[in-house]
């Protein structure tokens, strides 16, 4: 696959959660312990890479309603997500993601602006971002799963980011760890780059129709900063 950046990019989109930060196995570890204290005794961490990008409250839904055949209101599924939050704060801080900072240096260095695109309402690393990002992400350039009505992979997120960004959606780059966020992306019409944090290989992200896949955030930067 030849690794060229569209002309004329004025702002990328950027994921959080295994993009900006290694909390993907803080995550995997909440919703298997929430599942098994619900009554799920045989999940598997790595599922849950799966449904990331997904909103918490809808990876509930259709977990409970799969494996113990459960119906959920709306109000049961955001009193499950608080716990679900609650576990994964005690996990300790998420560490930044090697290479994330060198990423965005490249990208300012280009000229081009960064909007932040989470299905997370995780407050814990949203008020991280400011110490550990300064600039990048202002609350006016933030999409979180408080701001849309479908999750990902529905098209709003990347939709509502490219309002945000007040570009032409020909201008924008999703910049992406998780099948359904590349699905969300490709899915608004927009250039979709993967970078492949997890367990998930290669070829599912090729599947999803990413327009460029890189094996670590530590090789995108060096590749950004080298254009
Ligand atoms: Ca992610």
């Amino acid at each position: 696959m030849e690794k060229k950046l569209p002309e004329g990019i004025k702002a990328a989109l950027i994921d959080m959660d295994g993009v900006l930060y290694d909390s993907m196995p803080y995550h995997a570890r909440s919703w298997h312990q929430l599942f098994f204290d619900l009554g799920v005794k045989n999940s598997n961490p790595d599922e849950y890479y799966l449904y990331e990008g997904m909103k918490g409250a809808d990876t509930i839904g259709m977990i409970l309603k799969r494996e113990l055949g459960k119906e959920t209101t709306e109000e049961e599924r955001n009193e499950i997500y608080a716990r679900k939050t609650n576990l994964f704060k005690h996990l300790g801080d998420a560490k930044p993601m090697p290479g994330a900072a060198d990423m965005l240096k490249g990208l300012k260095k280009l000229g081009i602006n960064t909007v932040l695109v989470t299905g997370s309402a995780q407050g814990t690393l949203l008020n991280s971002l400011n110490r550990d990002y300064p600039g990048f992400f202002p609350p006016e350039r933030r999409v979180t799963a408080l701001d849309v009505k479908n999750g990902k992979p529905h098209p709003e997120p990347y939709l509502r980011g490219v309002e945000k960004a007040g570009v032409d959606p020909s201008e924008v780059i999703v910049i992406e760890n998780a099948p359904l966020g590349v699905r969300s992306g490709k899915a608004a019409g927009l250039f979709t780059i993967a970078v492949t944090t997890g367990p998930i290989p290669a070829e599912t992200f090729e599947e999803e129709g990413a327009d460029m896949i890189f094996p670590n955030m530590i090789s995108f930067a060096e590749w950004l900063n080298n254009i």
